[in-house]
């Protein structure tokens, strides 16, 4: 059978079982097996696909109409222009959270300078942050050991030199040291969210994602402790749900923050909200 006709068929089997992108999904499944980028198929579509790759395009697609996440059967996603290595341990980066690094960069006017970012994932935040600012030098930590692996490795084959990674349970593990910014994307959806049994979600660690006090339990011990690992007039930035903004800008306010604001994200949701650490 012929590629062209190949995606076609899976895509009406992705659409029937409800994927919301079903013809991107089964293109980027097929250029996943033949190696290929999405360009190749607009261009050799009329091609033969050879069997023992057909069949293991069929059995990706299998998996994908059960619902398993396009990144993890790929082990890719990309975030910021670079393809990063995903794992079925971490959050897949999302569209949502280069907001959360642009507020970063608008922040880090200085050349040189530390960021702290608390439950990295995959890296996402601390890789794309030092790709744009090489004077800097990042930290990403995660509580869990496989995530600092995989964004290790993430680090080392994009050749991104000015970051480190560790494990720490939030602040555990850097206890005495201070940074110019903090940043996270920590777990913020209430237990009871409907939106936890659709998509992708699903297969996401429910660690990386729910958190109690209707999601805020996790925004506000950050917004505690950061307090006394900032640097005088470094800022605290933070990723929420988008019916959070005003309820995050409450917790950085009462604790003295200054200049606290809120940026939306591409859907137009307020999605990262940020503050100056308190004068002490
Ligand atoms: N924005 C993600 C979602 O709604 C959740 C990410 C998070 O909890 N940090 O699926």
């Amino acid at each position: 059978m012929q590629l062209d006709m190949l995606l076609v068929r899976a895509a009406e089997r992705l659409a029937r079982a409800g994927s919301p992108s079903p013809r991107l999904d089964a293109e980027v499944l097929l250029c996943h097996v033949l190696g290929v980028e999405r360009t190749w198929l607009y261009t050799w579509g009329d091609r033969m696909a050879p069997t023992f790759q057909r069949a293991r395009f069929e059995a990706l697609v299998a998996a994908r109409v059960a619902g398993h996440p396009v990144a993890y059967l790929t082990g890719e996603r990309e975030f910021w222009g670079l393809v990063l290595a995903t794992s079925p341990h971490t959050l897949i980066p999302r569209p949502d959270t280069e907001t959360l690094v642009e507020v970063l960069l608008g922040l880090a006017d200085e050349t040189s300078g530390r960021l702290l970012d608390l439950g990295t994932g995959t890296g996402a935040i601390a890789l794309a942050f030092a790709s744009e600012r090489p004077g800097w030098q990042a930290l990403g930590i995660d509580r869990v050991s496989e995530a600092v692996a995989l964004a290790e490795s993430n680090a080392r084959r994009l050749g991104i030199a000015n970051v480190r990674f560790l494990v720490s349970d939030w602040f555990s593990a850097v206890a005495q040291q201070r940074f110019a910014l903090i940043a996270a994307n920590p777990p913020y959806i209430d237990a009871d969210d409907p939106h936890l049994a659709q998509g992708d979600v699903r297969f996401e660690p429910r660690s990386a994602l729910v958190a109690l006090e209707s999601g805020l339990a996790d925004l506000r011990h950050i917004a505690e402790c950061a307090v006394g690992h900032l640097v005088p007039g470094g800022w605290l930035a933070l990723e929420h749900g988008h019916d959070q903004a005003a309820a995050v800008r409450e917790l950085l306010e009462a604790r003295g923050y200054g200049d606290v604001a809120s940026r939306r994200d591409l859907g137009g949701q307020e999605r990262v909200t940020f503050g100056r650490r308190p004068d002490q």
